[in-house]
């Protein structure tokens, strides 16, 4: 995440740890849900994750728009989940649930196949090479999104950042994945815009006038 002063300051937000281990809104013992998440959701819908939801204005948006399928937002850091967390309070969503944890851990969470869609929203650049594989669209995760996603599902990855998309392109070959679309400035680009939804970051970056990649995967 770059580290803006505001950002800074919500890595320490008085009380969110405590906040999110007392949440409904918060599955505080994902492992257990593996390979029966549709029991939490009591209905067999399609599960779509995004990994990285920072705020939750995205996945709040699309569990809205879309009663039929089941959301799950996974941030590793309390501090900005907790801005969902208190969001749901005031509107809550049936159909989505949040898990603190560091997407590493993926594999330990969702069974085979479980999961039908991920979004990969403004991932934070990892800029160090030696950092390279914790970036979210690496191979090593995208060998992770493998065994979680099923074979029909696709990814959607969005960045204003374009040494990581760059980085994130390169990445797709060689992990077996297969590049299904591809935009280099999403806002003018009226068929990959269509039924959009703006993330807190992209609001930000496309209003300075930066350019926003987008692409969609899959195997
Ligand atoms: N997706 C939001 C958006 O587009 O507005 C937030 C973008 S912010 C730059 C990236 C978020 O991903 C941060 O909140 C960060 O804590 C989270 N994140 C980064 N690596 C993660 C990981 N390995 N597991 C879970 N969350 C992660």
């Amino acid at each position: 995440m770059r580290k803006t002063g505001s950002d800074m300051r919500l890595r320490n937000v008085a009380g969110s740890k405590e906040a999110i281990s007392e949440s409904r809104f918060v599955v505080q013992n994902p492992k257990e849900y593996k390979n029966r998440w549709n029991e939490l959701f009591g209905n067999s819908n399609p599960i779509h994750i995004e990994i990285g939801m920072g705020k939750g204005r995205f996945i709040m948006d699309m569990a809205m728009f879309n009663p039929d399928i089941n959301y799950i937002g996974i941030e590793k850091f309390s501090s900005v989940l907790i801005r969902g967390v208190q969001k749901m309070e005031t509107q809550e969503l049936p159909n989505l649930y949040f898990i603190r944890m560091d997407a590493e851990e993926i594999t330990d969470v969702f069974g085979q196949e479980e999961v039908g869609k991920i979004y990969l929203n403004f991932s934070d650049p990892w800029p160090k090479e030696r950092h390279a594989k914790r970036r979210l669209p690496s191979h090593e995760f995208l060998n992770r999104y493998n065994v979680i996603l099923n074979k029909k599902g696709n990814i959607e990855f969005k960045t204003d950042n374009k040494e990581l998309f760059t980085f994130a392109l390169e990445q797709i070959d060689p992990a077996g994945w297969h590049l299904d679309k591809v935009t280099y400035d999403l806002h003018n680009d009226a068929a990959m815009m269509e039924g959009n939804v703006m993330t807190e970051y992209e609001e930000r970056f496309s209003s300075m006038g930066n350019p926003i990649f987008k692409y969609i995967i899959s195997r």
